[in-house]
C-alpha cells in the first residue's frame, strides 16, 4: 500500500519538478502563470495534468493545437514515481525520514535534469537541499546526526573544492585563477593550508583575516595558488612524519572540513549577494562550482564516508558513460546525483564492507 501511494505521490510530485525543471532555470515564477501548452498558450485543464496518463492518453499531443510534448515530462514524472516508490520499499515506515529522502530524491531530480539542460546546478536547490539536511539533523537526527551532518557537508564540499583547484592548478601550469572579491577561491586554499598544519578553526580564521585585509587594503592581497595549495599539501607531509600536534589524517581531515566552510560560505556570498561581475568563466575551469555546493549538500545528507563512496561511484560512471557517448562536455551533476542517491542506502553498508576488506575494522 505504502509503495503504490508513493508511486503516485512521487508521479505528481514529478508533474511538479517539470515545472520546477522548466522555470527556474528560465527565472520564471514556478506558480504563476498556471500552465499552460507551450505551443499554443492554451491553459491546462486537470485532465490535461494529469501525471503520465494525460500524455499516454492524449498520445504525447497538446489536446487543444496537437503540437507534440516532449517525452521528457511522462519520463520525469515515471522515475519521480519509481524512486519514490523505491524509496520507500527501502525505507517502509511512513515516519519523517521518508518524507526526508523523497524531498532528497525530488531535490535530486530536478537539479540532474537542470544540469543536462543549462550545465548548471541552481543556488536555490543545492543551498536549499543542504539547509534541509542540515535541519533534518539537527531537529529529528534523520538522515544523519547533527555531527555527521555537519562535518560531512563541510568535508565533501572541501574535498570538491581542493580537487577542483589541484586540477586548474595543472590546467593553468601553476599559474593562479582570478582572485575574487572579496572572497574568492584563493581563500579557499589559503584555509586548507593553515588547516592542514594548525587545525581547521585557524584555517577558516585566516581566511576570515584575509578577506577582512583585502576590505580594510581595498585590493585583492596577492595570495598565489601554487603557494597555498603547496602549503596545504607540505603541511599534511610533514603531519605525516609525526611533528605537528595533528596526526596525518588530523590533518587532512582539517584542510577539507577548513576548506569546505570557507567555499560554502564564499559560494553563499556568490550566490546571494552578487554584485554582477562581467564574463566570469574567462579561465579555463576543470570543475564548474556548482559541484561544489551539491557536494556540500549530498556530505550533510550522506556524512563524509558515504559521500566519497557515492563520488567514487559518480566518477566511474561518468568516465564510462563519457567514453561511452564520446562527448567531451558532460555535467557532473546528474553523476553525482545518482552516486549520492544510491549511497544514502548503501553508502555506509559499502564503506564497513571496504574497510573490513582492508582489516581496517
Ligand atoms: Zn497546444
Amino acid at each position: 500500500m505504502l509503495v503504490l501511494f508513493a508511486f503516485i505521490l512521487g508521479a505528481v510530485i514529478g508533474s511538479f519538478l517539470n515545472v520546477v525543471i522548466y522555470r527556474l532555470p528560465a527565472g520564471e515564477s514556478i506558480v504563476h502563470p498556471p500552465s499552460h501548452c507551450p505551443s499554443c498558450g492554451h491553459r491546462l485543464g486537470a485532465l490535461d495534468m494529469v501525471p503520465l496518463l494525460s500524455w499516454l492518453v492524449f498520445r504525447g499531443r497538446c489536446r487543444y493545437c496537437g503540437a507534440p510534448i516532449s517525452p521528457r515530462y511522462p519520463l520525469v514524472e515515471g522515475l519521480s514515481g519509481l524512486l519514490f516508490a523505491l524509496a520507500a520499499w527501502l525505507h517502509p515506515n511512513p515516519d519523517v525520514g521518508l518524507l526526508l529522502i523523497w524531498a532528497f530524491t525530488a531535490l535530486l531530480i530536478a537539479l540532474s535534469f537542470i544540469d543536462i539542460d543549462h550545465f548548471i546546478l541552481p543556488d536555490s536547490l543545492t543551498y536549499g537541499g543542504l539547509i534541509l539536511g542540515l535541519l533534518g539533523a539537527a531537529l529529528w537526527n534523520e538522515p544523519q546526526n547533527w555531527a555527521t551532518a555537519w562535518r560531512g557537508a563541510l568535508a565533501a564540499a572541501g574535498l570538491l573544492a581542493l580537487i577542483a583547484g589541484f586540477a586548474n592548478l595543472v590546467l593553468r601550469r601553476g599559474a593562479s585563477g582570478k582572485a575574487g572579491w572579496p572572497v574568492g577561491l584563493e581563500h579557499v586554499y589559503l584555509a586548507a593550508a593553515v588547516a592542514a598544519w594548525f587545525g581547521w578553526p585557524w584555517g577558516v580564521a585566516a581566511a576570515a583575516l584575509a578577506v577582512l585585509l583585502n576590505l580594510i587594503l581595498r585590493r585583492p592581497l596577492p595570495l598565489p595558488d601554487a603557494l597555498t595549495l603547496g602549503l596545504a599539501v607540505l603541511g599534511i607531509l610533514v603531519a605525516s612524519y609525526g611533528v605537528l600536534p595533528q596526526s596525518v589524517l588530523e590533518s587532512l581531515w582539517a584542510a577539507l572540513l577548513a576548506a569546505g566552510a570557507v567555499a560554502l560560505a564564499g559560494g553563499f556570498y556568490w550566490a546571494f549577494l552578487p554584485e554582477e561581475e562581467e564574463g566570469e568563466d574567462e579561465e579555463p575551469v576543470a570543475m564548474g562550482f556548482g559541484d561544489v555546493k551539491l557536494a556540500g549538500m549530498l556530505g550533510a545528507w550522506l556524512g563524509f564516508g558515504p559521500f566519497v563512496v557515492g563520488l567514487l561511484a559518480a566518477v566511474v560512471a561518468g568516465a564510462v558513460l563519457g567514453l561511452l557517448l564520446r562527448r567531451r562536455k558532460l555535467p557532473f551533476g546528474p553523476y553525482l546525483a545518482v552516486g549520492g542517491w544510491v549511497a544514502l542506502f548503501w553508502g555506509a553498508q559499502w564503506l564497513q564492507a571496504y574497510l573490513s576488506y582492508l582489516g581496517l575494522s
